[in-house]
């Protein structure tokens, strides 16, 4: 039988090949790079150390896929984040300020005005849509205008703004509220309210007992993992199950057309020229296209270039609808210094600089915190991400001043003392898709090209959602609807 072919070894085509498997279907996954995993890279250097130059983290509760990291041999090799790593920090007024943990928490933090605590505690009063023209009309409202609206302009500038630049390295005045935080929107349609939303979940979840304990316990029960030697571990170990036939790395994809044979509808995949300068192709019976947007786009575009007929009108739009998402590029200077060179205790998962503190840093993480058992204790590895989509110009400062400019900014804000043993750049120019205003309509768009295509899913951490956890839940949902 002819395979499913799955163009792009990431986490969301591994989490496809991986559901295909699991039903049953015969599967070929195509790889470009020479190493499954996308952008979730790990290394381990000669020391011991080991750096994950991608994503630092996996969050899931997902009983399925904590089963899957066990079938495919990571049982054993799964770190858990430890109790300190609970704890997170926002810069305030040049300072790291520990963020509270639960709603008595939140009354005490410095981070907020007294009169921020009041604007906060006055949402549950507030209508929906009240003054806001965005959502008054109905248009996709931003991030941010929603967050000022509901919360206040404080809590939007202070809080909101470091978790969507850490999440998406993202601009909370151009991310879709409707695409970003679908389920605040919800909330606030259900409830009215933001705060009485989220409260009553919280009593239901406790029955009717909840302590700032408890929430950091409900924080920790996220499951935030990772591995001995790194999160790549995980897209090593599923390809390692579903075999070395499954899985072609080296494997560059750069047409799909498809084809009607005596079997029905069908695709033939062409592979770039090998060495002996001959184009392979491969017939599948479905194709499962899970690259970046742009790689998408261009290659929906040569469907109508290799094809006699004319490109189909819905084709034509996914494919405008694709290039108009737009990623920020993100750069991570990883620096390992002597423990005693650092004043600060690094005693949580890291800080978020908001964007009103005008750092070059975005935050920083402490791997070694969150795992504590993974690298040797006389070191500390701090990751500093810089960039994103509000300053994209920093993340391509070069090596040296962009290495220096970090340097002086974890003097003042964790009293980094002296220079680091190891200074490692690592460059992302299209890191995170950017769910702007209007991006739910795009993916509309995007959706009728499947209609029109039979055999054909498109997916990626450009839709659904841009966590590792919801790349391969988007991955595991086009493989089901093979099944
Ligand atoms: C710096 C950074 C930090 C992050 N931090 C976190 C985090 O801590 N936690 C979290 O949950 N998420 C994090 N993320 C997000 C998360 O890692 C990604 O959203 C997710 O891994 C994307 O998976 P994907 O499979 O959609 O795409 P990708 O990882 O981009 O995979 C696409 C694959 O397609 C291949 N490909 C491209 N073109 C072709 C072709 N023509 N033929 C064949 N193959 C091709 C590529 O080589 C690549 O392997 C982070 C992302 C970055 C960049």
């Amino acid at each position: 039988m002819e395979p499913i072919v799955v163009v792009g070894g990431g986490i969301a085509g591994l989490g496809a090949a991986w559901t295909l498997r699991k039903q049953g279907l015969p599967v070929l996954v195509l790889e470009a790079w020479d190493q499954v995993g996308g952008v979730v890279r790990s290394r381990r250097l000669d020391d011991g150390t080991v750096l994950d130059l991608g994503p630092q983290t996996l969050s899931t509760r997902d009983p399925e896929l904590l089963a899957t990291l066990e079938e495919v041999g990571l049982r054993g090799r799964r770190l858990e984040a430890s109790h300190e790593g609970a704890r997170r920090y926002v810069v305030h007024d040049g300072a790291p300020v520990a963020l509270p943990s639960g709603p008595v928490g939140l009354l005490r933090t410095p981070l907020l005005s007294a009169q921020g605590k009041l604007r906060l505690l006055s949402e549950p009063f507030r209508g929906s849509g009240s003054g806001n023209e965005e959502a008054r009309e109905g248009s996709d409202e931003s991030v941010a205008a929603f967050a000022r609206r509901r919360l206040g302009p404080e809590v939007a500038a202070r809080l909101v703004d470091p978790f969507v630049s850490g999440v998406y390295a993202g601009d909370p005045e151009a991310l879709s509220v409707a695409a970003v935080l679908p389920e605040l929107q919800m909330m606030e349609r259900e409830h009215g309210s933001l705060l009485r939303g989220g409260l009553e979940r919280l009593w239901a979840r406790r029955g009717g007992n909840a302590s700032d304990d408890d929430a950091e316990d409900a924080a920790r029960r996220s499951r935030i993992c990772s591995f001995d030697e790194g999160l790549q571990a995980w897209p090593i170990a599923v390809a390692r199950a579903l075999g070395p036939d499954t899985v072609r790395t080296g494997t560059r994809v750069e047409g799909i057309t498809p084809r009607s044979g005596s079997s029905g509808q069908g695709w033939r995949v062409h592979l770039s020229g090998s060495s002996s300068g001959a184009n392979e192709t491969v017939d599948a019976r479905a194709v499962v296209l899970a690259v970046p947007a742009a790689v998408t786009a261009s290659l929906l575009e040569g469907l109508g270039e290799r094809a006699s007929s004319p490109p189909h009108p819905l084709v034509e739009e996914g494919i405008h609808a694709l290039t108009r998402i737009p990623y920020a590029p993100v750069t991570l200077v990883h620096l390992i210094w002597r423990r005693d060179r650092i004043a600060h205790s690094l005693d949580g998962f890291g800080l978020l600089a908001p964007s009103r503190e005008g750092r070059t840093l975005l935050g920083s993480l402490w791997p070694d915190t969150i795992f504590p058992d993974r690298n040797r204790t006389d070191r500390v590895v701090t990751v500093n991400f810089v960039g994103g989509a509000r300053t994209p110009d920093r993340a391509l400062v070069p090596d040296e001043p962009l290495v220096a400019e970090v340097l002086r900014e974890l003097e003042d804000l964790l009293g980094a003392r002296g220079e680091p043993e190891l200074a490692l750049v690592t460059r992302w120019p299209r890191a995170i898709p950017q769910y702007t205003r209007g991006h739910l309509d795009r993916i509309a768009a995007v959706a009728r090209v499947e209609e029109a295509l039979p055999g054909l899913r498109l997916i990626g951490n450009w839709r659904g959602g841009v966590s590792l956890g919801a790349a391969w839940e988007g991955g595991r949902k086009a493989a089901r609807g093979f099944g």
